[in-house]
């Protein structure tokens, strides 16, 4: 029976404080800005930037690189986060990310 690998993430934050770009999608603007309860032009404008290739909007940064909505060891938008956090490390990852992601791997059937 075929097997691979799944990683069951264990909120260590590594991919939140990871200094890349989070893109967020117009529908979930639309989405985080109704749970920030503010509208979204102003969700814009205060928590989103140009991506680097300016082809969208991602979410801003703090000065230290890490997505502006982490907090402590908390997403402050956990319930509507953009794919692209979903998607870790699946679908994505970044150079070293096994050193510093906690993630357990776990042999599934496919
Ligand atoms: S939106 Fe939440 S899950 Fe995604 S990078 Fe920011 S803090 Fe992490």
């Amino acid at each position: 029976m075929p097997y691979e690998v799944q990683y069951q993430c264990q909120r260590c934050t590594a991919c939140c404080r990871w200094p890349g770009q989070v893109k967020v999608s117009a529908q979930e603007t639309v989405q985080i800005a109704a749970f920030l309860g503010v509208e979204e032009d102003n969700f814009i404008q205060r928590f989103t930037r140009l991506r680097a290739q300016r082809e969208g909007l991602a979410l801003l940064d703090k000065p230290n690189g890490e997505c502006f909505f982490l907090d402590g060891r908390d997403c402050r938008i956990q319930p509507v986060k953009p794919q692209q956090c979903r998607d870790f490390p699946h679908k994505w990852n970044f150079p070293g990310w096994r050193q510093t992601c906690e993630a357990t791997p776990v042999l599934t059937s496919t």
